[in-house]
């Protein structure tokens, strides 16, 4: 790991006097794990009976663990409970914006920069399937990291855009109940881990950083309704990238006629650090201190700093125009025969819309607004894809899907398990006909895997080839 750089260790010694030997010392510590439940599949008592060795629930987060190292090995990317999203990988300090955002189940939900994805999919899971949640990426390979952890994570919400956030402003206007800004930051807090951060890093940096997150928070703002939160988050102790551009934020939004206040911490979240008025330039407001900062010499995770911020009450603005169903006769049709013949029920889609998209089947989450004219990946829960006149199933049906909604699982024995995520195709000794889900029995529950199609003596194997796993 190449050196901390000279002028971060005299910035950060100038803001944390006796302080900063521990905090030096912090950064040269290896990294905190952490493990995150995805509530969407099962409860987080349910992860933590599954471990290996006890965890330590997060207060910022209790969905989300400290993941010790006898507990890594077992909580890894190959885990088949890992393929059937049980859980998401995530720094514990990173747990914290989303754990705090105060989502409520049905809300209309945006992630302004959010691949690869942990807190959109921890946010996906606080909406537990209702309401929309907004998940969009700038960057145009970033945001397919994104698509697949959504799908992975069984949401069902979410409707997946690659846009800059002007346009999303232009598009949606005061739309949302909440806005989460995890912004682009100089990644000071990601240190311990991270040589590129460490080397990429200089003052420059900084400023640069904290303008563009100045320009991203003034169109985040315009998304959000009146009596709504505007989250705003990085993982950089810079206090220009943090209190000084929350401060600048307010004063900006004043001087237009729009307040925001930052709301305190919950209690429950334990022993945060506040923010610091005094870093945030001339004038900077006392209710700065209502931010929240993870320092990672007074707790075993990274660095990262959380303000949230409300917009004062006001007259609603009208809705946009809803997303049209457009649902052509046959395709209604070959989604009516693929769903009577493998689903036991379409309860789960009753307040969703679907809709084509070239020749992809989707179910658009519930008061949806037109995307026209916006760049997405997916505009909601993708079913399947036409081929000539029938469905074949997507595999975020599968993944969105409980075992018992399907009318035919395979309850993969031990060693099938490696074999279907390897992409083989497995022997159709029952007998089974059409589509057939793969679910993984665990000591919880039955989570689905993927598709099976039933052909001649054999379940071929429909797990995606970009997901397969080399034995
Ligand atoms: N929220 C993500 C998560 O929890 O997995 C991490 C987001 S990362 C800190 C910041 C993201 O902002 C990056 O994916 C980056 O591509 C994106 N980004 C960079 N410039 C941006 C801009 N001008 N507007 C919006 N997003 C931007």
């Amino acid at each position: 790991m190449p050196p901390l750089p000279q002028a971060f260790q005299a910035r950060m010694a100038d803001l944390l006097g006796p302080e900063t030997p521990a905090f030096l010392a912090s950064l040269e510590d290896a990294p905190a794990a952490g493990v995150r439940t995805n509530t969407l599949k099962l409860p987080a008592a349910a992860l933590a009976a599954l471990s290996p060795v006890p965890l330590t629930p997060l207060a910022w987060a209790p969905e989300g663990f400290w993941m010790p190292e006898a507990a890594r090995v077992f909580f890894n990317g190959r885990n088949p409970l890992h393929a059937a999203g049980a859980y998401y990988l995530q720094e514990p300090s990173a747990m914290a914006a989303a754990g705090l955002a105060g989502v409520q189940p049905g809300e209309r939900i945006l992630d302004l920069a959010a691949a690869p994805g942990g807190k959109s999919t921890h946010l996906a899971a606080r909406l537990g399937q209702r309401g929309v949640l907004i998940a969009n990426e700038i960057h145009p390979s970033r945001v397919w990291t994104l698509a697949e952890n959504l799908e992975r994570c069984g949401v069902r919400n979410a409707v997946i855009t690659q846009e800059t956030p002007e346009r999303l402003a232009e598009h949606f206007g005061a739309f949302f109940d909440r806005v989460l800004v995890d912004a682009p930051c100089s990644g000071e807090g990601m240190f311990r881990k991270s040589a590129e951060a460490r080397q990429a890093w200089s003052p420059d940096l900084v400023r640069g950083c904290a303008l563009r997150q100045g320009d991203i928070l003034s169109q985040a703002a315009r998304l959000v309704r009146p009596g709504g939160t505007l989250v705003y988050s990085t993982c950089t102790f810079a206090p220009e990238e943090n209190e000084g551009v929350v401060a600048a934020f307010l004063a900006r939004q004043a001087a237009a006629g729009r307040r925001f206040h930052l709301l305190p911490a919950p209690p429950e979240a334990g022993s945060l650090s506040p923010g610091q008025p005094d870093w945030g330039g001339v004038g900077a407001p006392a209710e700065l201190a209502h931010a929240v900062r993870l320092w990672p010499q007074r707790q075993a995770g990274d660095g990262h700093f959380i303000a949230r911020l409300r917009l004062e009450d006001g007259p609603l603005p009208s809705m946009p125009r809803p997303a049209p169903a457009s649902l052509p006769r046959s395709v209604a049709q070959a989604w009516q025969t693929f769903a009577a013949d493998s689903l036991v029920s379409l309860d789960f889609l009753a307040s969703h819309t679907l809709s084509l998209h070239g020749s992809y089947l989707y179910a658009l989450p519930p008061g949806l607004p037109d995307l026209d004219g916006l760049r997405f990946i997916h505009p909601g829960w993708w079913l399947g894809a036409m081929h000539k006149d029938r469905l074949e199933p997507a595999h975020a049906l599968a993944l969105g899907l409980a075992a018992s909604d399907a009318r035919r699982v395979r309850r993969l024995e031990q060693a099938e398990v490696a074999r279907y995520l390897g992409g083989e195709s497995l022997p159709n000794s029952e007998e089974q006909r059409g589509w057939t889900l793969a679910v993984l029995p665990t000591p919880v529950g039955l989570l689905p895997l993927g598709w099976l199609k039933a052909s001649g003596g054999q379940l071929k194997n429909a797990y995606p080839k970009g997901l397969r796993q080399a034995g």
